[in-house]
């Protein structure tokens, strides 16, 4: 793989500091160098970027996604969370085949590298297909394979996911964990051993936990305790562990969370379909807070700016204006790569070469007073000019590395075929 010399750049760390006339070298896919005036080494071939007018920042991330769900983006619209799943999306999902699948994720994949994303967490089943889509599409996955576990019996379920694991364990594009659906489908019992087999292979787990009230309520009827105590007296906590949502976090649930727990935010979602204004804005600075979409199925888009800035909103809209300060909204929006452990998320030598180049001078963003305010308020896919996955341009001046018209083709033959298909009975309840 070539090198490449991004030359004058103004780069926005994770932290939201910026300074300017910088240079980086990338090599095999990683920052290789940093600081004034480098060059490329002697005999070294590679490709010198002039980057003046650009800022670069560590690629943007996506911890809570389905992104085969691409695929019903717009089918169940204007209802509420309970017949979302209920009287939609699980009936159609019953019915979903392989094919239907790979397309929608493909046609995620594009649209995710579009708004700089360059690494996300996904939540399905087939993820050989998944898989293969983000090696294709060149973005980093860390992928749970869901177990729902019915029959109280996880191990049907956990075997493909274990052969996956072995498949791309050492992968630098594609992780694999355990996606226990959820402590109000799965029993403590299943829960309990997925956390013990993810401790056993090195691995995660990435589960939903309080996304609405009513799921709380119904676990203090159940259990006699929150979502968030089932999940950590199964010992969730004690492994890598991605919660999606969180949304209606309790006090008590607090001090349960581990080290590497982290939370994914979708305020998108919560707002389409009526799911309130959970607490977990009253608790976002005492937990990893990162952003996630819960997939197009129901955030109907992929970019991650913009549900941390509706995140930033709502919180503005409903505390005070002067408590969602542009770096601290930074630090949530690029905090996810702390939880996929890719090595992104730093511009420092040795990180992955994960990188999102903006162009702010545009007239959308312009003129700039803060690039922060400019990225987190005015900015879209526009602005980001070009964007790099482990020292490979997969957008570049604007334009996708690969062809999208077959992506768009067969997703639509697939949705078509859907629609006439139509809803299937589920097994599930929501
Ligand atoms: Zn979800």
């Amino acid at each position: 793989m070539a090198s490449v010399l991004l030359k004058n750049c103004r780069l926005i760390d994770e932290t939201g500091e910026i300074v300017t006339g910088e240079d980086l070298l990338v090599r095999d896919g990683v920052i290789a160098a940093r600081g004034k005036g480098l060059a490329l080494p002697e005999g070294e071939t590679g490709e010198t970027l002039d980057c003046s007018g650009l800022f670069v920042s560590p690629g943007l991330t996506i911890l809570h996604a389905h992104s085969p769900m691409h695929i019903l983006r717009g089918v169940a619209e204007d209802v509420n969370v309970n017949d979302w799943f209920n009287k939609e999306i699980w009936p159609y999902e019953s019915k979903i085949q392989e094919e239907d699948i790979y397309w929608g994720a493909r046609l995620c994949c594009a649209e995710m590298l579009d708004h700089g994303v360059t690494a996300f967490a996904d939540h399905y089943f087939h993820g050989e297909q998944i898989a293969q889509a983000a090696k294709e599409s060149g973005i980093r996955a860390d992928i749970a394979g869901t177990v729902f576990a019915f029959d109280g019996d996880p191990e049907p379920e956990m075997k493909p996911v274990e052969t996956l694991m072995e498949q791309y364990r050492g992968d630098p594009l594609v992780k694999i964990r355990f996606g226990p659906h959820s402590p109000y489908i799965c029993s403590p019992e299943v829960l309990r051993t997925l956390v013990e087999a993810a401790r056993e292979k090195g691995g995660g787990i990435h589960l939903h936990v309080s996304e609405t009230a009513a799921q709380v309520a119904e676990s203090r009827e159940k259990h006699g305790k929150t979502p968030f105590r089932v999940v950590a007296e199964a010992g969730g906590f004690t492994v890598p562990c991605i919660v999606a949502h969180g949304l209606w976090i309790e006090e008590e649930d607090l001090p349960l969370l581990g080290e590497d727990t982290y939370i994914a935010h979708c305020p998108k979602t919560y707002m389409k379909l009526g799911a309130g204004r959970g607490p977990i804005w009253d608790h976002w600075r005492q937990v990893n807070l990162c952003i996630g979409t819960d997939g197009a199925a129901s955030s109907n888009s992929v970019d991650p700016l913009e549900q941390a800035r509706l995140f930033a909103l709502v919180g503005k809209l409903t505390d005070r204006a002067e408590d969602y300060p542009l770096r601290e909204v930074w630090q949530v929006l690029m905090r996810g790569h702390r939880a996929l452990g890719f090595g992104s998320g730093r511009l420092v030598p040795g990180a992955a070469a994960d990188l999102c180049f903006w162009d702010l001078d545009t007239p959308q963003t312009a003129p700039l007073y803060s690039p922060l305010a400019a990225i987190l308020y005015s900015a879209d896919s526009r602005n980001i000019r070009h964007v790099m996955v482990a020292g490979e341009f997969r957008k570049r001046d604007g334009a996708l590395a690969f062809d999208t018209a077959p992506i768009l083709e067969n997703a639509a033959r697939c949705a078509r075929e859907i629609s006439i298909r139509g809803k299937g009975v589920s097994k599930l309840r929501f």
